[in-house]
């Protein structure tokens, strides 16, 4: 997981956006008398995701009684992620905000839409504050489990708040076959604590990464060997080691964890390949 930076928007912001399109009068009044709630839950939510204690945040069915879950979804989907309307403005800005448009969440897919971490059908409160809504791909935002979490260990990886790849997490076994084929695993550090090793595991397990890192590197090995037989034939075993060696090193400048660290590591450390 990628950490990314903490949105520039309020779900004050979000909900003064969204009000432009609200026509219905009455709808508008309920929206505006539950703004100070939404910023004081806004400021709760921040506090939490900051303490691994977003479990502790109780689902509701509606807004203070005032405004319904239907309405906030609603809301959500008519009048800030539709297109044309102010609130797709923030809606956009919040999805840029992912480094290159890469969804953070696997690393690898396009970030094409915005994840609710709190799902909008537990936590209405939330449905358009920023710092709820995390960019991400289809496939990571479909497979997100959508349970309550109970524990601090439960909670899902959250790209605002959470680092995780202060150490390397991310590792490779190579299945020595032709064609040779990489397997893909989590083994968080054991000086991190139990937490954050329950965390990046069932970050890994409930996206199926293994799968989708091991296709990324299916799909890259063979033309990577033809380079390797090439250099193989010009500077020998040792050359070529040698050259995995520096493309391993030359991405862990940027990062600890990807699937090609992963990959570059078991491959430069292969006798067999
Ligand atoms: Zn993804």
């Amino acid at each position: 997981m990628r950490k990314l930076a903490l949105p520039n928007f309020t779900v004050s912001d979000a909900l003064t956006a969204c009000l432009a399109h609200v026509g219905d009068a009455e709808l508008a009044s309920r929206l505006q008398s539950v703004q100070a709630h939404l910023t004081s839950a806004e400021q709760d939510y921040d506090h939490n995701a900051s303490a691994t204690t977003l479990h502790k945040i109780e689902p509701t069915d509606d807004v203070l009684g005032l405004v319904s879950k239907k309405e906030m979804v609603a809301l959500y989907e008519g009048n800030f992620r539709r297109t044309k309307t102010q609130g797709r403005r923030i809606y956009d800005a919040l999805k840029a905000g992912a480094t290159h448009g890469i969804c953070p969440l696997c690393g690898v897919q396009r970030a094409n839409t915005l994840d609710h971490h709190l799902a909008k059908t537990e936590h209405p409160t939330f449905s358009i504050t920023p710092i709820n809504l995390v960019p991400s791909c289809s496939d990571c935002n479909h497979s997100k489990l959508t349970h309550q979490p109970k524990s601090s260990a439960e909670e899902a990886l959250h790209p605002y708040y959470d680092d995780v790849d202060d150490a390397r997490w991310l590792f490779a076994r190579l299945i020595e076959e032709q064609p040779a084929s990489l397997i893909f695993f989590a083994h968080p550090p054991s000086d991190w604590d139990q937490t954050k090793r329950a965390r990046v595991i069932r970050h890994f397990d409930s996206l199926s990464l293994a799968r989708l890192y091991t296709s990324q590197s299916s799909d890259h090995l063979p033309s990577m060997r033809f380079r390797l037989e090439r250099l193989l034939k010009t500077v020998g075993p040792l050359g070529v080691r040698e050259h995995l060696i520096e493309e391993l090193n030359d991405r862990l400048k940027d990062r600890n964890n990807s699937w090609q660290i992963a990959m570059y590591d078991v491959l430069s450390n292969s006798e067999w390949y």
